[in-house]
């Protein structure tokens, strides 16, 4: 078989080295529009903080390693033309020349692009966005100059993470959300709790506030918002979101559905024969509402793209759809998430239910106890678990304990049944009963028409 992916980033890369795995005579070529395959876009911040002091170690594998996994790399190649009657794209290399490349199947994995919002003066030097390593040399070389100050439009994951690499690097940090709290992704309350970390790191946040135009002035960039917002800074970084990169699918007549990104079945099939597609440019099987949805994260395109590589030679394997697991480190706190909110699972239908608790991570007469602010969100006729968020001290092992309604979540299994999970204990780590065990109970007490406890005030019910 010759396969032929297109994008060597985590879909990609997955899709050809399980080619590789489970067919060792399949030819995979990957083009690269860059230079760097298989980088770690996720490490971007920390490298861009100073934690990570080498770019070159953002690399999951190095070029050697993949090609010792028998792929072959087209570095700096782009693609710019699917013709999948005669099976074959349109490519041109850094130096300018075209050629056709032939394939048997074809891994579409373009991945995403940073959302330009519609401000005036985006294209001002100075204002940046964050996806690829192109975007981060740019940003760090204008740090190293001497940058002291930046505005970050959108207060997301990467603009919460960004917040705090920028922080470290010593720039005074002015972010701006047009949602009433950051991460606007979990409930508000806990985003209230992330705005008052970043204040608490002299992080000064702007919610509600809508930003409409920057222009060039001779101290700086002004921005300038809605209602009533300036601010003036070295440099603007524009961090609200992505899109489907699928203008070369489309224009092959791949079909596009959710937020516009590529339909595909469960084996990551587009409606064209051969043609394959998986990660931040596809759409995304969400488990629970059995139904596709766009979900742009590392982990999805992983698993999409290694179902990918499995269906292009011969496999069934089929993707077991996402929850939307997540999990953003703010300077000490820790936020997750997992599954639907209070308000995606009444607009699905559920009779939603969401109780919150506070409770320790382990027992606190052990040093070192820190609160755990905890939402679970089931459905009440069932008692089904629908979704669950987690913020705490990021020593309180937030990311791992996400992870216990996540897998509930994919077993579909009850709210209560999170409370029967044999789990482990000792004082330094957790409780007998778990933070996660303890806000499962809290939330059925609540709903047998319990008094909620005196934890329970953040809770938001329909
Ligand atoms: C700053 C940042 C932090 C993140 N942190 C996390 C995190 O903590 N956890 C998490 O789960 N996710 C995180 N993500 C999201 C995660 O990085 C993406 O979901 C993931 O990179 C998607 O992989 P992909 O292969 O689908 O696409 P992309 O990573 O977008 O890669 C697309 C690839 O396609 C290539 N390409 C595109 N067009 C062409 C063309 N025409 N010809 C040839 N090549 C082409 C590009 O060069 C690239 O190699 C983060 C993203 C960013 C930007």
């Amino acid at each position: 078989v010759r396969l032929l992916v297109i994008g060597g980033s985590d879909a990609g890369i997955s899709a050809g080295l399980r080619a590789r795995e489970l067919d060792p005579s399949a030819e995979v070529t990957l083009l690269v529009a860059d230079a760097y395959p298989n980088f770690s876009i996720c490490g971007l911040p920390y490298y861009l903080s100073g934690d990570v002091p080498d770019w070159r170690s953002l690399a999951h594998r190095t070029s050697a390693d993949l090609e010792a996994a028998g792929l072959r790399l087209l570095l700096d190649h782009t693609a710019h033309a699917i013709d999948p009657e005669a099976k074959q794209v349109a490519v041109s290399d850094s130096g300018g020349a075209d050629h056709e490349l032939s394939y048997d199947r074809l891994v579409i994995g373009t991945g995403a692009m940073p959302v330009r919002p519609p401000i005036d003066g985006l294209d001002l030097p100075g204002v940046h966005v964050l996806h690829t390593m192109g975007d981060t040399f740019r940003l760090h070389q204008a740090l190293t100059a001497g940058a002291g100050s930046a505005i970050i439009v959108g207060g997301g994951y990467i603009g919460l993470e960004m917040a705090e690499a920028l922080t470290a690097r010593g720039l005074a940090v002015t972010l701006v959300e047009q949602a009433p709290a950051v991460m606007p992704t979990v409930d508000q309350a806990l985003g209230e709790l992330l705005g008052h970390e970043l204040g608490r790191h002299d992080v000064q946040v702007a919610n509600d506030v809508t930003i409409k135009a920057i222009h060039a002035e001779a101290g700086g960039l002004r921005v300038a918002g809605e209602p009533d917002f300036t601010a003036t800074a070295d440099l603007i970084l524009v961090v609200v979101g992505v899109r489907p990169d699928t203008q070369l699918a489309m224009a092959a007549g791949v079909e596009t559905g959710v937020r516009g990104a590529v339909r595909v079945d469960r084996h990551m099939r587009t409606n064209l024969p051969d043609v394959l597609a998986a990660g931040d440019c596809v759409e995304t099987w969400h488990r629970l509402l059995e139904a596709p949805t766009y979900l742009p994260l590392g982990t999805t395109a992983h698993k999409q793209g290694r179902i990918a590589g499995e269906t292009a030679v011969g496999g069934t394997a089929e993707f077991a759809g996402s929850l939307g697991t997540q999990v953003v480190k703010v300077f000490e706190l820790a936020v997750a998430r997992t599954g639907l909110r209070d308000q995606d699972a009444a607009a699905a239908g559920f009779d939603s239910v969401t109780a919150g608790s506070v409770e320790f991570d382990h027992k606190a007469y052990y040093p070192g106890a820190h609160q755990l602010h905890l939402h679970i969100t089931g459905d009440r006729p069932s008692g089904r678990l629908l979704g669950a968020q987690l913020l705490g001290d990021q020593r309180a092992q937030v990311a791992k304990r996400i992870d216990i309604p996540a897998t509930a979540l994919f077993h579909h299994m009850t709210v209560a049944g999170i409370a029967e999970l044999d789990l482990s204990y000792t004082p330094p780590f957790g409780s007998p009963w778990d933070a996660v065990q303890m806000a499962a109970q809290t939330w059925t007490r609540h709903t047998r028409g319990g008094q909620p406890t005196q934890a329970a005030s953040n809770e938001t019910r329909r």
